[in-house]
C-alpha cells in the first residue's frame, strides 16, 4: 500500500462550497510531491486534512495503512511549513528550532544539540542567539524549516512557503530545498501555485483544479498531450 492515501475525499466547509471533491491521492514515501494549482482550488485544504486540523466531510486517509483519524496529533510527526513563517518572537533562534523537541520531552542540552545541527543543515547555526525580527524573510523561512525537521517527521508539508520571498530569494531556496530533500530522504508535500517552482523541485506533481486533481506527473511529462 501506500505510504499515505487520500480515498475519495470530499471536504466541504459550512456544508456548502466544495473544496475538494471525490479527491483520491497517494504519496510515496520519501518523495517531493508538489500540489499545484490556481487559488482556491483545494491544495491547502488537502495539506490541511494531512496535518489533522481539518476533518474530510467524506472518504478516508490512510497513513502507512492505518485511517489517520485513529492517529492522535501528537504521534503524526510531521513538520509544517507555512507562509508567513510563524515563529515565535519572543524566543531566540534556537529556542524557535529547539520547541518541538521540548514540546516532545527532550532534555534541555540534547533539544539544543539537535537544534544547533537543524541549523547548520540551513546555514544559520551563527544566528543561533537572535531573534527572528533580526533576520531577513528569507533567513526566517529557513528557520521555520530547521523547526520543522528538527525531530526527523516522517512528512513535511510546506504550504506556499516561499511565497513571501523576491525572486531571487525563492529561486536559490528552490534548490537549497531539492537538496536538503536529496539528502534526507524525508517526504515533502509541497502547495504552491506556481508552475516553474512546481517543475523545478518536484518528483511528482498533482495538478489541482476547482478542488479536484485533474492530472498527476513527474515534471518530464506534465502537460503533455495524452
Ligand atoms: P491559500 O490560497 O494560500 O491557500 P487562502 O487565502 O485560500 O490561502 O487561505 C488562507 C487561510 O484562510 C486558510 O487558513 C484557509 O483555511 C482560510 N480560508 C480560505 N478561504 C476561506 C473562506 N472562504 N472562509 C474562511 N476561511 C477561509
Ligand atoms: P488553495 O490552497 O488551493 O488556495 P483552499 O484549500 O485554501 O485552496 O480553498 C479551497 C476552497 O475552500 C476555496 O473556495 C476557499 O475559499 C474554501 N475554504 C478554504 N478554507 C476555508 C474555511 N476555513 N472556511 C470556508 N471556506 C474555506
Amino acid at each position: 500500500g501506500a505510504f499515505v492515501e487520500f480515498r475519495n475525499i470530499d471536504k466541504t466547509y459550512d456544508g456548502e462550497v466544495f473544496a475538494v471533491r471525490d479527491m483520491n491521492l497517494s504519496i510515496e514515501k520519501g518523495e517531493f510531491i508538489t500540489l499545484l494549482g490556481p487559488s482556491g482550488s483545494g491544495k491547502s485544504t488537502t495539506l490541511m486534512m494531512l496535518a489533522g486540523f481539518e476533518c474530510p466531510t467524506a472518504g478516508k486517509i490512510l497513513y502507512e495503512e492505518r485511517e489517520l483519524a485513529s492517529i492522535p496529533a501528537h504521534k503524526r510527526n510531521f513538520g509544517m511549513v507555512f507562509q508567513n513563517y510563524a515563529l515565535f518572537p519572543h524566543m531566540s533562534i534556537l529556542e524557535n528550532v529547539a520547541f518541538p523537541l521540548a514540546m516532545r520531552g527532550a532534555g534541555k542540552s540534547e533539544a539544543a544539540d539537535q537544534a544547533r545541527a537543524a541549523l547548520d543543515m540551513v546555514h544559520l547555526s551563527h544566528f543561533a542567539d537572535r531573534r527572528p525580527s533580526q533576520l531577513s524573510g528569507g533567513q526566517q523561512q529557513r528557520v521555520a524549516l530547521a523547526r520543522a525537521l528538527v525531530f526527523n517527521p516522517a512528512i513535511v508539508l510546506m504550504d506556499e512557503p516561499l511565497g513571501a520571498l523576491d525572486k531571487k530569494l525563492r529561486e536559490e531556496m528552490q534548490i537549497e530545498l531539492k537538496h536538503l530533500h536529496e539528502n534526507l530522504g524525508v517526504t515533502f508535500v509541497f502547495v504552491t501555485h506556481d508552475q516553474d517552482e512546481a517543475l523545478t523541485m518536484s518528483d511528482r506533481i498533482a495538478v489541482y483544479n476547482d478542488g479536484q486533481i485533474q492530472q498527476i506527473a513527474d515534471p518530464t511529462t506534465l502537460y503533455e498531450a495524452p
